[in-house]
């Protein structure tokens, strides 16, 4: 089964550990494996030399998928930790933590919302048995997030935008965290509607 999540861009390479610094050109690389896809984060010289796997070994290797280039920034140097309400970004986080099945549809919704934002980029699409798999990259942090394409139709479209809507107007339902593995999927109809402010 497919873990649908986020991998944060490496501090260092992967390859000789050193420090990226801020405006490093880098290369990632994707890899299947039983726990997903895995991320490699390399430095140029790394992803040239042959002693970390030149860049025809490292795509020969059965497990790959994909590879692109990036521009490495560094992270700000303070963030304020004032509680503020989610936007599409933090909400696409916490909803790609939990992997709940239930919120497939709204992290979609999210990404295409911070595509067209551009803040996130499309970086590959991938086919898992006949699940279509999206890869994304964050623009600046280089975080990659990987998103199942849910498959929606257009008539359900509205009913997930309104849930959308909902989630960035109250959050996550706070019940969400009591639901066992072994419940059936809940249609997102079943989420309580909050009444309008
Ligand atoms: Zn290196």
């Amino acid at each position: 089964m497919l873990e649908w999540n986020i991998q944060s861009r490496a501090h260092q390479c992967q390859g000789c550990t050193s420090a990226f610094k801020d405006r490093q050109p880098y290369h990632t690389l994707l890899f299947e494996s039983t726990h997903g896809y895995e991320r490699r984060d390399l430095c140029e010289s790394c992803w040239k030399s042959s002693s970390h796997g030149a860049k025809p070994e490292l795509i020969a290797e059965p497990s790959f998928v994909s590879h692109w280039q990036g521009v490495y920034e560094a992270p700000p140097a303070g963030r304020p930790d004032a509680i503020q309400k989610d936007t599409a970004e933090t909400l696409l986080r916490k909803l790609l933590e939990r992997r709940d099945d239930r919120y497939r549809a709204a992290s979609y919704i999210l990404a295409v919302m911070l595509e067209r934002k551009r803040l996130l980029k499309i970086k590959s699409q991938l086919r898992e048995g006949n699940q279509r798999i999206f890869v994304y990259e964050h623009g600046s942090s280089g975080d990659v997030f990987t998103i199942v394409d849910p498959d929606l139709q257009l008539a359900q479209l509205e009913s997930v935008q309104h849930d959308v809507a909902n989630l960035l107007e109250h959050g996550i339902p706070q019940d969400a965290d009591a639901v066992s593995q072994e419940e059936p999927f809940n249609p997102p109809s079943d989420i309580p509607s909050l009444a309008p402010a």
